[in-house]
């Protein structure tokens, strides 16, 4: 019995792609390996995007693909839609240790349009407004809320980067937390959620690398102990780009009427260096014998002679 508790925590805005499947196998694979267990978080922030139906469909992917897990999936405690009473306990706490001050910037506005993205936020000139210039710009509209980072410099050691260190004033800056309409910013709910659910092992996108200091900074503020960090490459497109939601060529749902489970994890077992070749295999015997040492560290070019 392990006590590894690793997890998949997909955002439910669209049918899961490639680069998506890379990153769950990876997470899946890392936790099979040693015997723990994997949580299904459905990280569905943002009610706009995101839909019940796509949440049930990348379930069935999954599971499609051997890709199993042993808590959450369709528990609704384990949708992020549900769980913003723990948001609000960890907004409280920041608050009461005067980390909290409310932003009017319009670029907050926008919050959770790119949540894994660079909000600016050094720049932002709310945190010296006065309690009155607060209440005249609150009389108009309601704010969004920072918290306030310290000038340090937070370093981890990534389990597939390796050494990163970042002066979170500096790199990162005051990031935001919640929306001027309620809604919870990805940073703060991913550090609840991982806290709470126990999770000691992150495996995902290394577009996320550079977020990882401020939620480290996060976890120690609320009291909570941070998992270890992996952060995998990034699947790109023939001309560079990132896939994504838009690349339907590389959907499931054509995915899976091109390749059969094994073909397509064998495949993606290629990309992530477990075997030489793309020859069908199954999850259980990826597993067997998964190394992390295999894992490339730079971003993966899919060519089409590698769909062939
Ligand atoms: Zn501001």
């Amino acid at each position: 019995m392990d006590f590894t508790r690793g997890r998949f925590a997909p955002s439910p805005s669209g049918r899961m792609h490639l680069g998506n499947l890379f990153s769950a196998l990876l997470a899946w694979l890392s936790v099979r390996a040693v015997g723990g267990t994997l949580v299904l978080r459905v990280e569905d922030l943002d009610p706009v995007r995101c839909q019940p139906a796509h949440a049930w469909q990348l379930m069935e992917d999954l599971e499609w693909l051997g890709l199993t897990w042993d808590e959450g999936g369709g528990v609704p405690s384990y949708w992020q839609s549900n769980r913003g009473a723990r948001y609000a306990a960890a907004f409280e706490t920041l608050r009461a240790k005067g980390l909290v001050y409310p932003c009017f910037c319009t670029r907050l506005q926008r919050l959770n349009e790119a949540p894994h993205g660079h909000e600016i936020s050094s720049a932002c000139p709310c945190a010296a407004l006065t309690d009155q210039e607060v209440a005249e710009h609150a009389a108009r509209r309601p704010p969004g809320w920072r918290v306030r980072v310290p000038s340090r410099s937070i370093s981890f050691f990534d389990g597939c980067q390796g050494a990163y260190t970042q002066d979170l004033a500096r790199d990162c800056g005051d990031f935001p937390i919640r929306r001027w309409d309620g809604a919870w910013a990805y940073q703060l709910a991913v550090v609840v959620d991982d806290g709470a659910m126990g999770i000691t092992q992150v495996v995902r996108g290394r577009d996320l690398l550079s977020s990882t200091p401020r939620q480290l900074w996060l976890y120690e503020a609320l009291g909570l102990t941070p998992p270890e960090f992996y952060h995998v490459p990034l699947l790109l497109a023939p001309d560079g780009r990132r896939l994504a939601k838009r690349d339907a060529d590389l959907d499931m749902g054509v995915l899976r009427r091109r390749y059969t489970p094994e073909a397509l994890l064998g495949l993606l077992a290629k990309l992530s260096g477990q075997q030489e070749t793309a020859a069908p295999v199954s999850a259980a015997e990826l597993a067997g014998r998964f190394t992390w040492t295999a894992v490339p560290r730079e971003d993966i070019v899919v060519t089409q002679d590698l769909l062939a």
